[in-house]
């Protein structure tokens, strides 16, 4: 980002806001706690997800879980950002992040950017059952062993690594339904607790999933 000597003040030209919420650190803790922001407004980018670096630019892998305000529908823009007057809808309890971003000086940002975030496990460990959920689909489904595959199928057209890839997305499918029917879950907190689905996540790979005759296949994305 640069730096510019024109603007010493936020102009509220929702700018910010439009790329994107904030990432939540450990001080952001109490405003999910407390209710203040619902985990249902949340998502998580799950440890070695394909992510945009905001400060540095380009894509990268995430070393750990990154939760972060969701988008309105399919955009990046942030939930909470009114769009008629580009305002902060929670603007007395905004994260961290928001406090701390000035488009003009990005010094701030840059020292807590990354710094103590706030994992899924500080929010959700106590929660008997859920976590085990978490925990066990993080294993099932982790992107480290997507990417290897991915790489197999695409590099040499492998069809057992193209079917272990259907396999974790019918499990990633197959559990939020579950978990929406069977344990009474609102279906909006499934990307807080599961990251969004794989059937989704599949193309950063640079893979879609179409139907072939009623079964899932793999396609290499153009
Ligand atoms: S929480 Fe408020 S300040 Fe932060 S990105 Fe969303 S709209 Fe902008």
């Amino acid at each position: 980002m640069k730096s510019s000597n024109v603007i010493s003040e936020c102009q509220q030209c929702g700018v910010c806001c439009e790329k994107g919420g904030p990432a939540f650190h450990r001080a952001d803790k109490p405003l999910v706690e407390k209710g203040i922001i619902l985990s249902k407004y949340l998502f998580t980018i799950r440890e070695g997800e394909p992510a945009h670096e905001n400060v540095k630019g380009g894509l990268t892998r995430v070393p750990s879980d990154i939760i972060k305000i969701k988008g309105k529908g399919d955009a990046w823009r942030c939930v909470f950002l009114d769009e008629m007057d580009k305002s902060c809808r929670i603007y007395e309890n905004r994260p961290v992040e928001c406090r701390a971003l000035k488009c003009w000086d990005t010094k701030d940002i840059e020292k807590i950017y990354l710094r103590d975030l706030l994992y899924r496990k500080d929010l959700i460990s106590g929660m008997g059952g859920i976590w085990e959920l978490v925990e066990d689909h993080q294993q099932r489904c982790d992107y480290g062993l997507i990417e290897t595959l991915s790489r197999l199928f695409k590099d040499s057209n492998d069809k057992d690594a193209e079917e272990r890839i259907l396999e974790m997305i019918r499990y990633d499918a197959h559990l939020r339904e579950l978990i929406v029917k069977k344990g009474n879950m609102d279906k909006e907190t499934l990307d807080f607790l599961f990251g969004r689905p794989l059937l989704k996540t599949i193309t950063m790979f640079g893979l879609i999933v179409q139907q072939d005759g009623g079964q899932w296949c793999l396609r290499i994305k153009t």
